[in-house]
C-alpha cells in the first residue's frame, strides 16, 4: 500500500470510529424513540422522503453493507431502499443506518427528534465529512454507492 493509500484508509477508519460514536450518543440521548422495525420510513416511494447522508455516515454504511456480503446496491422499482432486504423486509445495515434513519421520518416510533435535541450531532458528523473532503449531504443510494465503487 502506498503511503497516501494508508493515510486514506487511516483517515476513514477513524472517521468512521467517530461516526459510530456519534450514533451511540443518540442511542443515550433521553429522547423517548420506539422503532419497532416496521420499515415504513424504508419506503421512499410512500413517504416521499429519502435520508440525506454526509460522508462518514456514506462510509459507515457501505462498510456494514459489505460486511453483509453485498458489494452493489440493487434497484428498487418498488421506491423502497435499497438497503432493505426484500426477502426478509429488514435494513441490512440496522446497526449502521443512517442518522436520519434513527431521527426522521417515521411517526410510528414518534417523529422526527428536535433539531436542538440533536445539532451538536449533526455539526459533528458535518465536520467529519469536511474532514473526508465530503461536500454537502446526498440521498442515500448515490452518497453509499461512493464508497462500493
Ligand atoms: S438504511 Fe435501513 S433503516 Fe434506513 S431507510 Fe434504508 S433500510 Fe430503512
Amino acid at each position: 500500500m502506498t503511503p497516501r493509500r494508508e493515510a486514506i484508509a487511516g483517515e476513514r477508519k477513524q472517521a468512521a470510529a467517530d461516526v459510530r460514536k456519534i450514533y451511540s450518543e443518540l442511542a443515550g440521548r433521553p429522547v423517548t424513540r420506539n422503532c419497532t422495525l416496521r420499515t415504513e420510513c424504508c419506503q421512499f416511494l410512500l413517504t416521499g422522503k429519502t435520508p440525506y447522508l454526509t460522508t462518514g455516515e456514506a462510509l459507515v454504511a457501505a462498510q456494514a453493507f459489505k460486511a453483509a456480503g453485498r458489494r452493489t446496491l440493487p434497484a428498487r422499482e418498488d421506491g423502497a431502499c435499497p438497503l432493505l432486504d426484500p426477502r426478509t423486509a429488514k435494513c441490512l445495515i440496522y446497526d449502521s443506518r443512517p442518522f436520519g434513519c434513527r431521527t426522521h421520518f417515521c411517526a410510528a416510533a414518534g417523529g422526527p427528534y428536535p433539531r436542538r435535541d440533536v445539532a451538536d450531532l449533526i455539526h459533528r458528523l458535518e465536520a467529519i465529512a469536511h474532514h473526508l473532503g465530503g461536500t454537502e449531504a446526498r440521498p442515500l443510494a448515490g452518497a453509499i454507492r461512493e464508497f462500493l465503487a
